[in-house]
């Protein structure tokens, strides 16, 4: 980080500020030209303010040299980051495909949305037992029966599941869950993230409505500075000025975000746009620009689903689906 000051600044007041950056636990090298005094810090600046910086009389400009993250930053990391669940691996060229309906509705729905999604080779089931609904009177997931359900379904297929968490204090009745889910809504739940980085199980942290790369790589930082590597980002569409979609799929965020961190970067394609006939073009689009993963929503009954129906491929839409995603992976090879 470097700290250009003020041409009038005097050297009690320079010295004065050096001395508190240094109490800041970082060190200095100062630079005194005819004009500008420069002040370069080095060493972890992560705990530096650098509001509180800028809004120092005698300061006219700060830049940040390095990114505020830096477990999951890829230069310090240049290989990417391989999750392994259940025999299934994610990330570093190992694509996956994630399915399931938005939330576990019975025990038939999901035995059945399993086997199928299996069948046309998703390697991991998604199904919510805890639903964050905008309206306190829509249907809020059957809750722990929902994690006991999905729980079945890995039994019965083998698949590794992924479930959402919403209250940290629900943490224990995630034992059996694979990959816990941070959705959208939780992306900056600070506490839950902490929690989440004691764990040694791998986390799907979803970004949010209205944040940038650098919120949700700071978010992911939340979470491995606790000790917990193991995170899968997913681009699930942003809120824009747009109304024709739910949301708008950033799909620059895929290549950005892997120059930027060696974590997997997963496409979710069906909250981006809300419209089951949307979700195959834009998972083929995903696909084509290097995702390491898709999760999309399958339901056996998309007309009659408690949640989300409108954006849920049918079985065979899925099938159709994959196949393709697997065809376009194949020309990319
Ligand atoms: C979900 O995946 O079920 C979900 C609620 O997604 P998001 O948090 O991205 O809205
Ligand atoms: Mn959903």
């Amino acid at each position: 980080m470097i700290v250009v000051l003020k041409p009038q600044t005097t050297e009690e007041k320079r010295d004065h500020l050096i001395a508190w950056l240094k109490s800041q636990g970082v060190d200095i090298h100062l630079s005194v030209g005819t004009d500008y005094t420069i002040i370069g810090l080095v060493g972890n600046t992560a705990g530096i303010d650098v509001e509180l910086l800028e809004s120092l009389e005698m300061v006219m400009a700060v830049r940040r040299v390095g990114e505020p993250f830096k477990q999951c930053n890829r230069m310090f990391h240049p290989a990417d980051t391989v999750i392994e669940v259940g025999g299934v691996k994610l990330g570093g060229g190992n694509f996956c495909m994630i399915a399931g309906p938005c939330s576990v509705e019975s025990e038939d729905q999901i035995l059945e949305v399993a086997r199928a999604i299996q069948a046309s080779g998703a390697t991991i089931l998604r199904g919510g037992a805890f639903k964050p609904r905008t309206s306190p009177y829509a249907f809020q997931g059957l809750r722990f029966e929902g994690l006991k359900l999905l729980s079945e379904a890995k039994r019965a297929t083998g698949l590794p599941i992924v479930s959402e968490i919403m209250n940290v204090n629900h943490l224990p009745l995630f034992e059996d869950v694979d990959i816990i889910q941070v959705g959208a809504r939780n992306m900056q739940n600070f506490d839950l993230l902490q929690e989440l980085g004691r764990i040694h199980k791998p986390v799907l942290l979803k970004r949010g409505l209205a944040n940038t790369l650098k919120e949700l790589l700071m978010s992911a930082e939340y979470i491995m500075a606790g000790g917990n590597e193991q995170v899968i980002l997913c681009e699930r569409g942003i809120r824009t000025f747009e109304t024709y979609t739910r949301n708008t799929l950033d799909l620059s965020a895929v290549p950005k975000l892997q120059e930027l961190t060696h974590l997997p970067v997963v496409v979710d394609p069906s909250h981006a746009t809300g419209e089951a006939k949307l979700v195959p073009s834009m998972a083929l689009a995903a696909a084509a620009c290097g995702a390491d993963g898709l999760m999309i929503e399958v339901h056996n009954d998309p007309a009659h689903a408690k949640c989300d129906g409108a954006q849920s491929l049918t079985p065979a839409q899925f099938d159709d689906l994959a196949r393709r995603v697997r065809a376009v992976r194949e020309a990319l090879a």
